[in-house]
């Protein structure tokens, strides 16, 4: 069997992976990155939140990006009925960027793996990792390629980004099942041939069908509209008769009073896809010789678009230590990595939970709107979640509750 040697080797050439594989390179790391799939592919993720934009930048990732005229998202708006939150991230606590994008995948997601190979990078689409052994840090990766074709990777960190791929959670045994109730989501891309013109057109929503149900609408650039419902997993299995996602997503869109009438008779542009049980979590982070980041290690929910800032962010502090480690240092891989990740993973998992309760509903559509919490809530919802300057962040597991309770009382006082 052939053989390679490199420093770090990147599993998974999504947003994760380059973001890693870009801050090694320009780092002077011999890195690579092996993929399984061949580029364009499609992947659901189309709204961004305003962190990414931190990486991107690091990386060095941001002005290719930026080319490609993808949608700005300026904020975000939740529809309850006639009730309407919007936020917006120009308005919020803290530092950090205004905007961000809503972008098809396949194409985003291409743009940053060109990127990375036009940075000299050797990226190998189409290379699958089947296994992998581990000598202390040091460890040797088997890969096999479309042809059937094995070699041996020699490397001295791994940065599994494999998103569901999950290599080495299941190589290791890593597994372990998510804290959070099985949700699941159906999704599919219409041309959007009733938009608006305007704001109304381009503008992301999520409309709150029931209080665990919602509907998302994500308009790109090019003209066409990603459309996803979400919900308990029993719920959304029973929005066919007979399993079939395209049935089930049309009797979603037509229980949407608000988008029922753009979205209604679209054709959608593939076979829209059943993401069952999305929720997964891993027993740690890392261990000797390398670190999971993005959905290789725990996602939540899509509610908050929380996915692609998790997965960049770990990408970025996992190559930040690989780094110092092939340089020498000591590093507190669990202090540095596994508690800082899981201190951004647990603030948002406090918002997916009240978010479900109905307590965070409860905020978002209290009136008078209360700017000081909204701006607060905002810079959350903007991914900035290791600020605890910020009471959202830092007491993230009482304010959101206490003030849902105060609410429910000022409305049942006057009722
Ligand atoms: P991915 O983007 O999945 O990339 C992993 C790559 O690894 C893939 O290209 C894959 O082919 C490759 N791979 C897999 N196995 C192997 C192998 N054996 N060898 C080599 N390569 C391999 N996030 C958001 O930010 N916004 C949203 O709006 C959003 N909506 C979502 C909706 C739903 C229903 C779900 C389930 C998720 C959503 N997410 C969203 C989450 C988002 O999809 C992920 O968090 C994000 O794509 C993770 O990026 P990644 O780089 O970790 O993994």
């Amino acid at each position: 069997m052939s053989k390679e040697f490199v420093d770090v080797l990147v599993i998974g050439a999504g947003p994760s992976g380059c973001v890693s594989s870009s801050y090694l390179k320009n780092n002077n790391v011999k890195v690579k990155v092996v993929e399984k799939t061949q580029f364009p592919r499609l992947v659901v993720g189309e709204s961004l939140i305003p962190r990414v934009m931190d990486h991107f930048d690091e990386a060095g990732l941001f002005p290719a990006l930026d080319k490609m005229g993808f949608e700005k998202k300026l904020g975000a708006r939740f529809l309850r009925g006639d009730e309407v939150c919007i936020f917006d991230f120009s308005d919020k606590f803290g530092e950090g960027w205004d905007w961000t994008w809503q972008v098809p995948r396949a194409d985003f997601d291409n743009t940053l793996a060109q990127e990375v190979i036009n940075k000299g990078i050797d990226l190998e689409f189409e290379t699958e990792v089947i296994d992998i052994k581990f000598n202390g840090t040091d460890s040797i990766t088997t890969v096999k390629n479309k042809n059937g074709e094995t070699k041996e990777i020699h490397a001295k960190f791994v940065i599994d980004s494999s998103g569901y791929g999950r290599v080495l959670p299941r190589l290791l045994d890593l597994e372990k099942p998510s804290k959070l109730s099985p949700h699941s989501a159906i999704f599919s891309h219409v041309k959007d041939i009733n938009r608006e013109e305007g704001v109304e057109g381009t503008l992301i929503s999520f409309d709150i069908i029931e209080t665990e149900v919602w509907l998302w609408v994500i308009p790109f650039s090019n003209g066409n509209t990603s459309v996803g419902i979400v919900g308990p997993t029993e719920y959304i299995d029973q929005l066919s008769e007979n399993g079939d996602p395209a049935e089930a997503l049309k009797k979603a869109i037509s229980l949407s009073d608000y988008y029922v009438k753009r979205f209604g008779n679209t054709e959608f542009l593939f076979e829209p896809r059943h993401l069952k049980d999305y929720s997964c979590s891993v027993k740690k982070l890392f261990g000797d010789g390398f670190a999971l980041t993005g959905n290789a290690s725990e996602f939540l929910d899509p509610v908050f678009s929380s996915g692609m800032a998790f997965a960049t962010e770990g990408g970025m502090t996992a190559a930040k230590l690989a780094l110092r480690q092939l340089n020498g240092e000591q590093v507190d891989w669990q202090k540095e990595f596994a508690d800082y990740i899981l201190y951004g993973v647990d603030v948002f998992t406090t918002y997916v939970k009240e978010w479900y309760t109905g307590n965070l509903q409860e905020l978002f559509f209290h009136q008078p709107e209360n700017p000081d919490v909204k701006r607060k809530i905002c810079a959350v919802l903007a991914g900035y979640v290791w600020n605890k300057d910020n009471p959202f962040v830092k007491k993230h597991d009482t304010v959101i509750k206490n003030l849902a309770n105060l609410i429910k009382t000022e409305k049942q006082a006057l009722q």
